[in-house]
């Protein structure tokens, strides 16, 4: 089995790269300055004048900013044909889904693994988090699937997804977390709170304080939610009535309030989504230090109003792109331009901030995001263009379609 390939850390050396631009965080923009290296880390950003000695290799005519960070995603369901399913109602969508997932007519989850991971590869995406559903969608291969020449591959943080909407599973469940705690930066997903029981949800956050990894959990996606918390009604109480599982047993007028009552409403915990919640409900969580994950193109994909994000004083989300089963493809500068076209205010500054710091603030990953000292150098290449500054090259990578990355993601 292969884990996602990461380029070893060199030697202790100093090296010093030169683009033609640096972007090492939004509101910096260095010309003739130079990217030192030493041990895979950023040693330091200083002016080329002054790198006295250091070997320098030329990179002309290229801007060199942070790789992004996808807060938010699922590799299985690469092959999922969504734009075919209707979705007036989400419950309706995962109807289609279910079907087509127990249907023989797709390809197994470790591929379309590989196939989501090769394309975020391609789009330029520097660490992916991912709630694994199946067996084998967690972006580690047999040998025989990757061939002699094993890819490169974007770090994958692939966090173990619990679904158990009855009560009486919650024990089993848990055990199997037990007999495997998480690894040294992992974690846990909890599908929604519609899908998990509280005995489910209580027993994860109370394992994930102890072991102080992060939970990710989709939440106040859309209002059939709300209403199913709220009332026990609406199309997703249909649909869990249909599949004979269990409805909930009391009721909580915000899924915050659920998330309270089961534990979730704390440091460490990741809300997927959010598009549902209403200011006061995002400063709950922004108050209990609750980040949230926004998904632009699964917000197209259902065509849902436009979230209360960027209003004045709300932190803005990280960002994600989620799977192809809600969304056309996998591209972290895609999911900034449809950020920046649905939810303009925030402008382009604070939104690349959002797919950098963001998504690695949100997972504890202060060494990704940007390209100060202490970083780990994970860059996207991008064509120069001499007469920008910093907030034109935000505007760029944020609104410019045809403005693309000059391959993969370099990793130094
Ligand atoms: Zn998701």
């Amino acid at each position: 089995m292969n884990p996602p390939r990461r380029k070893p850390a060199p030697a202790a050396r100093l090296r010093a790269f030169v683009p033609d631009a640096l972007l090492p965080d939004a509101h910096t923009l260095l010309l003739e300055h130079a990217l030192v290296v030493e041990a895979g880390r950023v040693a330091a950003v200083v002016p080329r004048a002054e790198l006295h000695g250091i070997p320098v290799v030329r990179m002309a005519g290229e801007l060199w900013v942070p790789a992004p960070v996808l807060a938010h995603a699922h590799l299985e369901s690469w092959d999922a044909p969504s734009g075919l399913w209707p979705r007036e109602t989400f419950a309706e969508w995962v109807r289609y889904l279910l079907a087509w997932r127990e249907s023989p007519d797709r390809i197994e989850p470790e591929r379309a693994a590989l196939e989501s991971l090769r394309e975020l590869e391609a789009a330029g995406c520097g660490l992916v988090v991912c709630h694994v559903g199946e067996p084998r969608a967690d972006g580690t291969f047999h040998d025989d699937l990757l061939g002699e020449e094993a890819p490169r591959l974007p770090e994958v943080l692939a966090l173990p997804e619990l679904f158990g909407p009855a009560p009486e599973e919650a024990p089993a469940l848990l055990a199997r977390l037990d007999a495997r705690p998480p690894a040294a930066w992992g974690g846990y997903a909890l599908h929604a709170p519609y899908s998990v029981s509280e005995e489910l949800a209580r027993g994860v956050f109370a394992r994930s304080r102890g072991w102080s990894v992060p939970v990710s959990i989709h939440l106040g996606e859309h209002p059939e939610e709300r209403a199913l918390l709220a009332c026990g009604e609406g199309p997703l109480a249909d649909l869990l009535r249909e599949r004979g599982r269990p409805l909930k047993r009391s009721r909580w007028p915000s899924p915050v309030d659920w998330l309270q009552e089961v534990g979730g409403l704390q440091p460490g915990t990741v809300a997927v989504h959010g598009t549902d919640l209403d200011r006061e409900e995002q400063e709950r969580l922004a108050r209990a230090g609750v980040p949230l994950v926004w998904c632009p193109g699964t917000h197209l994909y259902f065509d849902r109003p436009r979230p209360a994000f960027g209003e004045d004083g709300l932190p803005l989300p990280a960002l994600g792109c989620d799977s192809r089963a809600s969304n056309t493809c996998l591209d972290p500068l895609r999911e900034l331009r449809l950020a920046l076209a649905l939810v303009p205010g925030p402008g382009p500054r604070a939104w690349w901030r959002a797919l950098t710091e963001g998504g690695a603030r949100a997972f504890g990953r202060e060494d990704l995001g940007h390209l100060r000292p202490g970083a780990l150098p994970r860059i996207l290449r991008m064509p120069w263009r001499p007469a920008d500054d910093a907030l034109a090259v935000c505007d760029r990578l944020s609104a410019d379609a045809s403005w693309h990355p000059l391959g993969p993601v370099l990793e130094l």
